[in-house]
């Protein structure tokens, strides 16, 4: 059984960014396949990734579901979202203690019925053990990363009409979880870039070979570990003048954690002439914009 969730997949577009004249110039073309518009919460990623999850908790009449996130993670809230749409109980593992004030994100993911239980750093590491204080829950691994993950975002590729065209896919990497599932939906032939989110994730490359398919292991796996802005969810006022710019020049609206620095990267790719005259590139907007209402009004005027 589906789980059905009211997310509008109609709605997805690909969005072609330049002019003739840009093209060009540049020699090649970008397009964005635009996830964030199908929900405001359950966007882009986050649904394309739980709904595997969802279907096998829904098979295994799954009475709770729980996951692990940190305070700003948009999986949390999309998860919450969702079971409170599937009316199944939601548990929130959250890292740290708990703060004097919640997070928009916590904030939201409690509006959607999330019980939350607050572990020091050190016991959110050990995973496991915490499964084990709750036998009964259905769990979902962080960020849902793992092959139910993967599989579902291997799925993006079937919302872009022509997507045999595009001679590269360019993407924001948090888990990996979506960029092994484009790994593994995509034509040999083509490149998949991943913009590494966080700082000094080496991880990653291991995280995502483990979601690769057999026969794709020996794959080339392109991650970049220079646009991270400082780190996790850091946004200094260059990328939200950046994020600015961007919605001026194109109409996109870009989110601070993910798809801001992963498109900044993008621009810096094509200055650096990284890619071959004709290129067809696919920019992969996964959404996240809800992150966003964390700033101070009017910061972004969008
Ligand atoms: C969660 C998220 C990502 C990261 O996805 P992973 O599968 O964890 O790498 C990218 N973009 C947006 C908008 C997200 O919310």
């Amino acid at each position: 059984m589906k789980p059905v969730l009211p997310v509008d997949i109609d709605k997805i577009f690909i969005q072609s960014l330049f002019t003739k004249k840009e093209k060009e110039q540049h020699g090649l073309t970008i397009d964005v396949l635009r996830l964030d518009v199908m929900h405001p919460v359950i966007s882009g990623n986050k649904y394309f990734k739980l709904v595997p999850w969802l279907e096998q908790a829904v098979r295994q009449q799954a009475t709770h579901i729980g996951t692990f996130g940190g305070a700003y993670s948009n999986h949390l809230v999309a998860t919450a979202n969702a079971c409170h749409h599937l009316q199944i109980p939601f548990t929130g593992i959250i890292r740290g203690e708990e703060p004097a004030s919640l997070s928009p994100a916590l904030q939201d993911a409690v509006s959607y019925g999330m019980k939350m239980v607050f572990v020091s750093r050190s016991t959110y590491r050990d995973k496991e053990k915490i499964r084990q204080q709750f036998p009964a829950i259905f769990w979902i691994d962080e960020g849902g990363y793992g092959q139910p993950g993967a599989a579902g975002a291997a799925g993006m590729l079937a919302c872009v009409p022509d997507a045999a065209h595009y001679t590269h896919i360019i993407c924001a990497v948090g888990t990996g979880t979506m960029m092994a599932g484009l790994l593994n939906a995509a034509a040999p032939t083509q490149e998949v870039i991943g913009i590494s989110v966080m700082k000094n994730n080496f991880s990653l490359e291991n995280n995502i070979r483990q979601l690769l398919a057999p026969v794709l292991q020996h794959r080339k796996i392109n991650l970049i570990h220079s646009f991270h802005f400082g780190g996790y969810a850091k946004h200094p006022p260059a990328l939200l003048a950046y994020m600015n710019k961007v919605w001026e020049k194109y109409d996109l609206p870009l989110d601070i954690v993910y798809t801001g620095k992963a498109f900044y990267a993008l621009e810096q790719l094509i200055e650096k002439n990284y890619f071959p005259t004709n290129s067809r590139l696919l920019f992969i907007h996964s959404g996240g914009l809800q992150g966003n209402r964390s700033l101070p009004p009017h910061t972004l005027q969008f």
